[in-house]
């Protein structure tokens, strides 16, 4: 699942490595909030980690002067707890552990940490969660993209460009993040497992999966149509989402 050999990748690093990263001025992490969390019948579970990491990359290759930590493996994931093989934390456990990998890292010398989440359900906490992290650090600057519409937004302008509706896009295992994965490990995919999943407006039934789950949505877990999927589009998808970040962070608003 790791990138292999990304500079930026800080589990493959050594402490000296670290040390001399920092010293020439890398002082930025990019923390990602994954998922262990059903994607249909034809993606792995990791998803969600799988593809922030590569994002994660990506987005260290534009700043120029960042890591990647280790990607969270598991995130808030209650409305898919239906599905086995789904693990959830406690909005309160994915509190302390960012506040610990954030506590680690200011401790060593970074100045910024870039708080990314590769999982739909990850956002709200990390709302939650955020004034008193930055209460506790004071010295660092702590960027979050916390904007999930404008994430989804995004991808439905690629996707169109692609012949894609935002529909078969998908917020959930559908085009978009089945493309994503096409393109970054193939052999994960199964797609002649894949089938449509609720293919109407998300708006409308956001409460509803959030009260009773995705399965009272779409009995299958998937939102969208992986039909179309293709490697080729998860690589511009990718590529969006990075251009996009990076903006982000750039500006610094938050
Ligand atoms: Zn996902």
């Amino acid at each position: 699942m790791t990138q292999p050999n990304h500079p930026a990748d800080m589990t493959r690093l050594t402490w000296p490595e670290v040390v001399a990263a920092l010293a020439a001025g890398t002082t930025t992490a990019i923390v990602v909030l994954g998922a262990q969390e059903q994607h249909g019948a034809h993606l792995p579970l990791a998803t969600d980690s799988l593809w922030g990491e590569h994002l994660a990359a990506m987005l260290a290759d534009r700043l120029g002067n960042a890591l990647v930590a280790p990607v969270v493996p598991v995130g808030f994931s209650p409305e898919h707890m239906r599905f086995p093989g789904t693990i959830s934390l406690r909005p309160e456990t994915l509190a302390a552990i960012l506040e610990d990998y954030v506590a680690s890292l200011e401790r060593h010398g970074f100045r910024r940490i870039v708080v990314l989440p590769s999982h739909g359900g990850n956002f709200a906490p990390l709302v939650d969660m955020l004034p008193s992290l930055r209460e506790r650090h004071p010295a660092l600057q702590i960027v979050a993209y916390t904007d999930l519409s404008g994430l989804v937004e995004a991808a439905a302008e690629v996707a169109e460009s692609c012949g894609v509706t935002p529909n078969e896009a998908g917020a959930h295992a559908g085009e978009w993040e089945t493309s994503m994965v096409l393109a970054l490990e193939p052999t994960a995919v199964h797609p002649e497992r894949g089938e449509a999943g609720y293919l109407g407006p998300l708006a409308p039934v956001f409460d509803l999966i959030n009260r009773e789950g995705m399965e009272a949505v779409t009995p299958n877990g998937i939102l969208g149509d992986p039909a179309k999927a293709r490697a080729k589009h998860g690589h511009v998808y990718l590529a969006r989402m990075a251009d996009l970040l990076a903006e982000h962070v750039r500006t610094g608003s938050g």
